[in-house]
């Protein structure tokens, strides 16, 4: 194997080549202001209004209720503070594994005078939807809960917590970053008030996600002040060829949701039946409420930095890219109850329908030599 082979797709993923090719003709010849009245203007704008409309379709939501953002998490400090600035209530709910968009713009809250109750996760790092409904005050304005888990792919029960949220009249916000383009999402039938999510999670380019905002959400103070865009709700010139890339990716997607999940599913089965071949070897996350394209491995014994070290030609990440620098062990694999050596040990495989068989045969075959050795060592 002389070139690379990416196994971290749940930080980002490789751009769609039909994505690219949708996009060119924005950056080169149709590069007029989407808010413009002329005619590359209203070209732009058009071609903006289609692209709408396959978020749209993606998500199974109105267009009308979708607002582009530069990403997930833009999206996710609209909702918060958009929140904070037109309401009185002072408590949110979230949980201990929520990435850290989340979990710092809380931070940020919680200096700023608001209480933040943290929910727990079990070893498989579910919620017990009961310590949600317990922890509800008469001042909860927002329970914010991922749809799906970037570091572990654990799946929270969405529909559930939307229900519980509608019924006591709190904002519920699901960052479903890890989970839109990967698998049905249906909020025309999910009590979700707020949908986060980034284009480059699932083909499209970086620099583009949105924020779905229900009807039931009657005032929301923009992050953004300006030229009214968005309805006013996010002011900026309007980032043109990112969208269309954002449309194009939301259309193939839609188009081959299953296909992709059984094909990457298959890739995942041959990768864990050869790496739990190594001794001690064990899976985090819970083996039923776990998407398709995640396995996060424990390597016993092996430091996780060591084993990739000398992985030379396979991309692989122990932990959220977005924190990856920062040399602690994975909040999410610690609110698991695995100790730091545990953590430290750990590695995420994120797939894509990009990977191929021989690919996972490979990676298999030189974890399992690398670490055999290492824990001769050891
Ligand atoms: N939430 C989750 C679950 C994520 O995985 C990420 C990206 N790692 C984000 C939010 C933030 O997305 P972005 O960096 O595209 O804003």
């Amino acid at each position: 194997m002389d070139k690379l082979i990416y196994l971290d797709n749940n930080s980002t993923a490789k751009i769609d080549p039909f994505v690219l090719e949708a996009m060119m003709p924005f950056l080169t010849e149709n590069y007029g202001n989407a808010s413009s009245s002329h005619i590359m203007g209203i070209y732009s704008k058009k071609a903006i209004e289609e692209a709408k409309e396959s978020v749209a379709k993606l998500l199974n939501a109105p267009p009308a209720n979708i607002i582009f953002t530069s990403g997930a998490t833009e999206a996710i400090n609209f909702a918060f503070k958009g929140l904070m600035y037109s309401n009185d209530k002072k408590h949110i709910i979230t949980l201990e594994t929520e990435h850290s968009s989340v979990l710092d713009t809380c931070n940020f809250l919680e200096k700023i005078g608001y209480d933040i109750t943290y929910i727990p996760v079990d070893k498989t790092g579910m919620i017990k939807v009961s310590d949600i409904i317990e922890n509800i005050r008469k001042d909860t304005l927002l329970i914010s809960v991922m749809f799906v888990n970037n570091e572990t792919g654990v799946i929270q029960d969405i529909g559930k917590i939307g229900d519980i949220c509608a019924e006591k009249g709190i904002y519920f916000l699901c960052d479903a970053t890890q989970a839109v383009g990967k698998i049905p999402i249906v909020l025309s039938s999910l009590n979700v008030d707020f949908l986060a999510f980034s284009g480059h999670k699932f083909h499209g380019p970086k620099g583009i996600g949105g924020l779905f905002v229900s009807n039931k959400v009657q005032t929301i103070t923009p992050l953004l002040h300006g030229g009214g865009q968005e309805k006013g709700l996010r002011s900026g010139t309007i980032n043109t060829p990112a969208i269309i890339g954002l449309g194009k990716a939301s259309e193939i997607a839609n188009n081959s949701l299953q296909r992709n999940s059984a094909y990457i599913l298959n890739l995942r089965d041959e990768l864990e039946k050869g790496l739990l071949q190594v001794k001690d070897t064990f899976v985090n996350g819970n083996k039923i409420n776990r998407i398709f394209n995640v396995s996060n491995i424990c390597f016993p014994g092996i430091e996780s930095q060591i084993l990739m070290g000398q992985l030379k030609d396979i991309i692989l990440s122990n932990g959220s890219a977005c924190t990856s620098s920062v040399e602690e062990p994975s909040h999410v694999l610690k609110a698991m109850h695995l100790n730091d050596d545990e953590a430290n040990s750990s590695i995420r495989f994120s797939i894509s329908k990009f990977n191929t068989i021989e690919e996972i045969k490979y990676v298999v075959n030189s974890i399992k030599n690398t670490a055999t050795k290492l824990q001769l060592i050891n």
